[in-house]
């Protein structure tokens, strides 16, 4: 079992006293750092005067650009004898930065991913093929260790090889997956083209999407095509990576774990906090990593808490799925548009294939968005009066949530790139 009843369902009160050791440890670990050495005495913070949790707004916050500046060895909090792994993040913007480990921060990372997997219903009985990418990326490692520690037959399968992955479900049987949301859609196109279906040719009943913003239509679309449960995932690799915050049988909200991290939602403008229920950017401090632990690090991703109890009993508080990065906002003619708000809309259009790409353009200072959406095949080489009815359509719909008109242009299911990773979505061909 695999079930942290007395962690998971704690009181708030004993939870935020338990922040409150775990946030004065870390600050004790943290001084030690080349980084927050030096910030502390430029600051004249002293960190016997943080007692609470709510003392938190006093410490400095984190960026990416103090990771890359301290890079590699910065932020270290131990000797580098007592580390036992490195991982990096994907890189979507700029520079990857590196996150050290020591023997302890597996373990609890380990645990964390444990605590997730079996709260969304996976056993020991279950055979989980993890199609992420191993290696530095901490989408496959990550899991991998949650996965066994449960006692799950694990498939190490790693990204892409589409066929071969099919193979391996029907071979062994595999009931739980680990996939990225886009490229969920792109392999069920690849199980028609086998004459495979997921629904009844597979044991498949239990998925973990993660790894980049998706909408509640597309998870259920992907639910629907495979006919298993999906369930969000959400993490960072600054705080490890995935088993951050995870959905709970509910299926409203992930619970974001606050033994293992204070949570905080601030406005990205006046970097003060916003109440609960309001959006703004998530900011977490690591609690319990003792090789590198990280204070208030902007994460530059958009939600909101959840306010209010969960009825599956957990009182660790909820983040809404991911809105966007505040650094993924396009502004175009004043107007911002985040992917995920395009997707939302495409997805709700019965013909939209799988896959989608926005493309901004500049011409005469004017700026124009082309999006190439993918449609069913069934619209090719019938009835052209219907695929322009179905253009128009997506045309209409976008412009009346995005509020400028997009240029639509309908292609062909799988004539799109196809990421094994994170799916890029905008392809900016306005810089200068
Ligand atoms: P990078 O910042 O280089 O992409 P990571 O590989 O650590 O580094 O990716 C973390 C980011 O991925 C998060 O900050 C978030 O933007 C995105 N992400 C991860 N999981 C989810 C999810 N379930 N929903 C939305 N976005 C996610
Ligand atoms: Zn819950």
């Amino acid at each position: 079992m695999y079930w942290e009843k007395e962690i998971e369902t704690m009181d708030r009160e004993q939870l935020e006293r338990l922040q409150a050791v775990r946030l004065r440890e870390t600050l004790e670990r943290a001084k030690k750092s080349v980084h927050y050495g030096k910030r502390f005495a430029e600051m004249g913070l002293d960190i016997g005067g943080i007692r609470t949790d709510a003392d938190v707004e006093k410490l400095p916050l984190t960026t990416k650009d103090d990771l890359r500046e301290n890079w590699p060895y910065g932020f270290l909090a131990c000797s580098r004898d007592e580390l036992i792994r490195m991982h990096s993040s994907s890189g979507t913007t700029g520079r990857a930065t590196v996150i050290f480990h020591t023997t302890r921060d597996i373990g609890a990372w380990t645990n964390l991913l444990a605590r997730c997997m079996y709260m969304a219903g996976m056993r020991r009985s279950d055979v989980f093929q993890n199609m992420m990418t191993y290696g530095l990326f901490t989408g496959g490692l990550g899991f991998h260790y949650g996965a066994e520690k449960i006692g799950a037959l694990v498939i190490p399968a790693g990204a892409g090889n589409s066929k071969r992955q099919i193979q391996l479900m029907r071979d062994f049987e595999t009931t739980a997956i680990h996939i990225i949301p886009s490229y969920a859609l792109h392999l069920s196109t690849v199980f028609t083209e086998v004459g495979v279906d997921p629904r009844r040719d597979t044991k498949l009943r239990l998925a973990f999407l993660g790894a980049e913003p998706h909408s509640e239509k597309m998870r259920r679309k992907i639910e629907d095509l495979y006919g298993f449960r999906a369930f969000n995932s959400y993490g960072l690799s600054e705080m490890n990576g995935p088993g951050m915050a995870f959905e709970c049988p509910e299926q409203d909200g992930m619970h974001i774990w606050e033994d293992n991290y204070i949570v905080e939602i601030i406005d990205p403008m006046t970097l003060k906090p916003v109440p609960d229920g309001e959006e703004g950017e998530l900011v977490t401090t690591t609690l319990l990593r003792e090789g590198m632990p990280i204070l208030r690090y902007r994460t530059m991703d958009l939600t909101r808490i959840i306010p209010g109890p969960c009825p599956c009993g957990r009182t660790h508080r909820r983040i809404e799925r991911i809105k966007g990065r505040t650094d993924d906002m396009m502004i175009l003619k004043g107007v911002n548009i985040f992917p995920i708000q395009i997707e939302k809309k495409l997805m709700e259009i019965p013909g939209v294939g799988t896959n989608f790409v926005i493309i901004l353009d500049r011409a005469d200072y004017n700026d124009s968005m082309t999006v190439k959406v993918e449609v069913q095949k069934e619209f090719f080489g019938g009835d052209l009066r219907q695929l322009e009815a179905l253009r128009r359509r997506i045309v209409e719909e976008l412009k009346s949530d995005i509020l400028i008109t997009p240029r639509v242009d309908l292609v062909e299911p799988d004539s799109l790139p196809q990421s094994e990773g994170k799916a890029k979505r905008v392809i900016d061909n306005r810089k200068d």
